[in-house]
């Protein structure tokens, strides 16, 4: 086994990375394809910058396609993000057009390489309409959401679901986030991955780099929500959380870290609002990241006595799982993927409101050994369930799957 394997066996247990050498196997002459909108910014960048070389390295042949927008392109796939998640959202008849035609452009390039491949993995709406362009397709097509889809808003959804019900498949985070489709339908959370700058262990010099960085008390208790600037992440409500937690726990203070990904055009306005609602506290740190700041998170995330992911809407939240796997107990929104991580009263808490999350706040703040001995148990939780090689293990099963035909039964010994 290669070095970078043996150190993910390290972590994950030999019997996983054993499973995975003998999957990849079967995978000796097929030609694996992943496209998305985006190559920083937001967790599906962030899953398939680690995916793709670790499928690499277990001798697949897989390429990452990255769909090329404008912003009209952009506001109108933000506009369906909004709406998947449940607003009501009406797109212009331009902005259709504009989501017709990128993926028409898009595949001029892209077609060769999409037509040739065995397994394609399409990730999220923006490139949904490329499968209308590769006629002469020979491999399967799955579609990969990875938005909180519980409740779409209609109009959207069947303007979206035209193009994903010629999918083989469709995969979805959660059962709650699938949606009636004519074809068989996987669930997948996603996950991180335990080697990356992000998430591994750091040395207590890093991690007071970012207590001088960023003018930050180590001696004064810190709670940290890292996000996109995004409404559905609720910043302001984080903030007033804080506000109503610092009551009672003197000195509190509070970073608000995040980015832009390039597929988002909402987030300067959404940064502003941050910086608004923060006023003049200067006990409020609003960070902009650039997209590489992955150790500066993971530091921060650790220099964190908790951490916040207070979503409104949530498909996942990696932020989450980054947070668990460092032993920091989450309160999160009571909302998609947070549910699947968040064991109430085990590995944080879950909330609806920001007076909420501030008592939640207060009760951990203010209790040290519950602290710890929740951090443990979001550790292990993450170990088992949300590491990178469990969720490469269920994609290479669900593309044999899908390859081969056999509904019930992959038989690696074959
Ligand atoms: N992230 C980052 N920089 C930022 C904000 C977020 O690197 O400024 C990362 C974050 O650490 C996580 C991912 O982007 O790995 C966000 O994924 P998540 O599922 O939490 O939310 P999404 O942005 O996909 O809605």
């Amino acid at each position: 086994m290669s070095e970078l394997l043996t150190a993910y066996a390290r972590v994950a247990g030999e019997d996983v990375l054993d499973h995975l050498v003998q999957l990849a196997a079967h995978y000796r002459d097929l030609k694996v394809v992943h496209v998305n909108s985006t190559r920083v910014g937001g967790g599906v960048a962030e899953i398939l910058n680690k995916l793709v070389p670790l499928s690499r390295e277990l001798g697949l042949d897989v390429d990452w396609l990255v769909m090329q927008g404008d912003p009209a392109f952009y506001q109108c796939t933000k506009g369906i993000h909004n709406a998947l998640q449940g607003n009501a959202v009406n797109l212009t008849p331009r902005q259709l057009e504009a989501f017709e035609e990128t993926a028409a452009r898009n595949a001029e390039t892209l077609r060769p390489q999409l037509e040739a491949a065995d397994l394609v993995f399409i990730h999220d709406p923006q490139p949904a309409a490329l499968l209308a362009h590769c006629p002469g397709r020979r491999g399967r097509w799955v579609w990969r959401c990875h938005v909180d889809a519980s409740r779409p808003y209609r109009p959207v959804w069947r303007f979206l679901r035209r193009y994903v019900a010629g999918y083989d498949a469709s995969v979805f985070s959660l059962a709650a986030f699938a949606q009636a489709l004519p074809h068989p339908e996987y669930l997948i959370p996603p996950s991180i991955d335990p080697l990356s700058d992000k998430n591994v262990d750091l040395g207590a010099d890093e991690i007071g780099a970012v207590h001088r960085q960023f003018n930050l008390d180590p001696g004064r208790p810190l709670v940290t929500q890292v996000s996109r600037f995004d409404r559905f992440k609720d910043p302001v409500g984080v903030i007033q959380a804080y506000r109503l937690a610092k009551g009672f726990v003197p000195g509190l203070q509070l970073v608000l870290a995040g980015g832009s990904a390039e597929d988002d055009p909402e987030g300067e306005v959404v940064l502003a609002e941050a910086r608004t609602a923060a006023g003049e506290d200067p006990d409020v740190h609003i960070l902009a990241l650039p997209p590489d700041a992955h150790r500066t998170i993971n530091a921060l995330q650790r220099a964190s006595d908790l951490v916040l992911q207070k979503s409104l809407r949530e498909g996942f939240g990696l932020t989450v799982t980054e947070a668990l796997w460092k032993g920091r107990p989450v309160i999160g929104g009571d909302t998609g993927g947070i549910r699947l991580q968040v064991v109430d009263h085990h590995t944080g808490f879950l909330v609806s409101t920001p007076e909420g999350a501030a008592l939640r706040m207060r009760y951990l703040l203010n209790n040290p050994a519950l602290r710890a001995a929740m951090g443990e148990k979001g550790r292990s939780f993450v170990r088992d369930n949300f590491l990178l090689t469990r969720q490469l293990r269920e994609y290479l099963t669900l593309g044999l799957g899908l390859l081969r035909g056999q509904a019930d039964r992959i038989d690696l010994g074959e």
